[in-house]
């Protein structure tokens, strides 16, 4: 068998839909997985730990990393930097694992436009009404901010089009195994002797 490069796979949809506990749980299942941590620029939340959750940086860090052609996507979301360092992705994909991005639509589409060969999923709620309730359930954001992810939503889900695949996260396990076909597929789709 020829050693393959590992597949870029983007796990897109709007905050809330539950992107962090269907690729935690599709980690458990896929150890050829390797999860690319995002740096932002937004606080830190109770619970999260640098390096862990996300390389928390300040705008000027961020900026700079920006500058010097360090990030493979980036977006401006809800007044904060959001980005998948370069480096982690491609020394990963050289070296035959696959890599999941956990990202926003926004970035989601920079990194088509850049690196076309990766495997495009959205995740979807059930209901706009449904998303609302995981956001509030969460207890991480003020009224305001619930309304800005909700506005965020909307627009996010009106580019599902662009996607290579669309999941629906009604339930976890569900949602879970469909991922896990996915990523089965393209590489049986990739296969060569
Ligand atoms: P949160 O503040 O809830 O952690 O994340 C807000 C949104 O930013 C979520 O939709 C999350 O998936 C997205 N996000 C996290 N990391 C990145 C990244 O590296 N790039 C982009 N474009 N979005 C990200």
């Amino acid at each position: 068998m020829i050693k393959q490069k590992g597949i870029l796979f983007v796990l897109s949809g709007p905050s809330g839909v539950g992107k962090g506990t269907v690729r935690k749980s599709l980690f458990e299942k896929d150890t050829n997985l390797k999860y690319s941590i995002s740096m932002t620029t937004r606080a830190m939340r109770q619970g999260e730990e640098e390096g862990v959750d996300y390389f928390f940086r300040s705008k000027d860090e961020f900026e700079t990393m920006i500058e010097e052609g360090r990030m493979l996507e980036y977006a401006q979301y809800v007044g904060n930097y959001y980005g998948t360092p370069k480096q982690y992705v491609e020394e990963m994909i050289e070296l035959g694992h696959d890599v999941f991005l956990e990202i926003e639509v926004q970035g989601a589409l920079q990194v088509k436009e850049n690196y076309p060969q990766g495997v495009f999923i959205f995740l979807i709620p059930p209901s706009l009404e449904e998303l609302k309730n995981r956001i509030i359930d969460r207890g991480t954001e003020t009224e305001d901010l619930i309304l800005n992810r909700l506005t965020e939503a909307k627009n996010e889900i009106e580019m599902m089009d662009k996607y290579d695949y669309v999941v629906v996260n009604d339930n976890i396990e569900e949602a879970v195994s469909r991922v896990q076909s996915i990523v089965v597929s393209e590489h049986c789709k990739r296969e060569r002797v």
